[in-house]
């Protein structure tokens, strides 16, 4: 059954790679407020996508530290509550195969033998913001790319062959948004030599099949948006619409991450109570002309997008 399109459906999405942080926190509270206001449905779906790097542990623990705080969801999650399951990726591998198979058929995927070291040998060496673009090595002459053509004896990741020109979008907070990813990224990998999914490819089959319709997430997530549409339009499925969160930042103003041990739940559980985290996280986002400790449910009426800010949060 088709999910409710009527209604709005968001969704978190964490990586368990480690304890969330006031971020991760923020992240979910915004999502969690604008579906809540909204009157549809929060869904949590598990990104365990990186083999490697995830842990079923943090899972729980994310699951826990969300309840614990009084963001409750009402599809997914480890128990796989709901009829678009199952909510971890590690378990939905049988479904981004097929969706890369019909990807394939179109002659717009090859495949790529390029090693690390190799791509960022091909790297100007003025690309000096951390974006490595691919330069098309493996590329073949023509497209479409015929299967007969396709040498794949030696392990290879599986790149997605992307066009000259802009593709566009309007954030919710960044406003209009364009890239070329000709420009922006090059080609980019569906599935990595080692056999994992990449993130672009499943985060769009999940959010389509979910009925997804609202994508909050942090900016750092907003380069990535134009691949992601890319592939909507691949695969003719409904966009959704994104809001891209300016990120929370430590006292020295860099951006949280997992390893900031002290605005992790680990240690924020520690010392307040969830309506303390709650109402600082409220505030910080302008939700709360004052600080004061609340519950979700007590900001849901109020909420309103136009109130967020665009510059960087500072946690002092
Ligand atoms: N799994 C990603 C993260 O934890 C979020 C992906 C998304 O929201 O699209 O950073």
């Amino acid at each position: 059954m088709r999910p409710n399109q009527s209604l709005p459906s968001g969704r978190f999405a964490p990586s368990p790679t480690g304890r969330m942080h006031l971020g991760n926190i923020f992240t979910a509270l915004i999502s969690w407020l604008s579906i809540k206001k909204a009157g549809g449905k929060w869904i949590l779906r598990i990104e365990d996508i990186d083999p490697q790097r995830s842990k079923y542990e943090y899972a729980i623990q994310i699951e826990d530290d969300l309840r614990w705080l009084g963001l409750t969801w009402d599809e997914g999650g480890i128990a796989n509550n709901g009829e678009n399951g199952p909510y971890r990726q590690s378990l939905r591998q049988d479904i981004y195969d097929k969706y890369l198979r019909k990807i394939t058929e179109s002659g717009l995927t090859y495949p790529c033998f390029c090693t690390r070291a190799d791509i960022m040998a091909t790297q100007a060496p003025h690309q000096s913001d951390g974006r490595v673009i691919y330069q098309g090595t493996c590329r073949p002459e023509s497209l479409p790319v015929k299967k007969t053509t396709i040498r794949s004896d030696k392990p290879h990741a599986i790149r997605l062959f992307v066009p000259d020109e802009e593709i566009s979008f309007t954030d919710k907070i960044f406003g209009m948004q364009s890239s070329n990813l000709a420009h922006d990224c090059g080609d980019f990998v569906l599935k990595r030599a080692d056999g994992a999914w990449a993130y672009q490819l499943a985060v769009v089959i999940d959010d389509a099949l979910m009925g997804v319709t609202e994508v909050v997430r942090g900016n750092d997530l907003l380069l990535s948006t134009a691949q992601q549409l890319y592939i909507y339009r691949l695969l003719g499925f409904r966009e959704p619409i994104h809001a891209h969160l300016p990120l929370v930042c430590n006292s020295q103003r860099q951006r949280l991450s997992k390893r900031d041990q002290a605005l992790s739940m680990s240690e924020l559980r520690k010392f307040h109570s969830p309506e303390e985290i709650i109402g600082q996280v409220a505030f910080m986002a302008n939700l709360i002309p004052l600080y004061h400790p609340c519950r979700p449910t007590d900001l849901i009426e109020s909420f309103d997008w136009d109130k967020i800010p665009r510059q960087h949060l500072i946690q002092v």
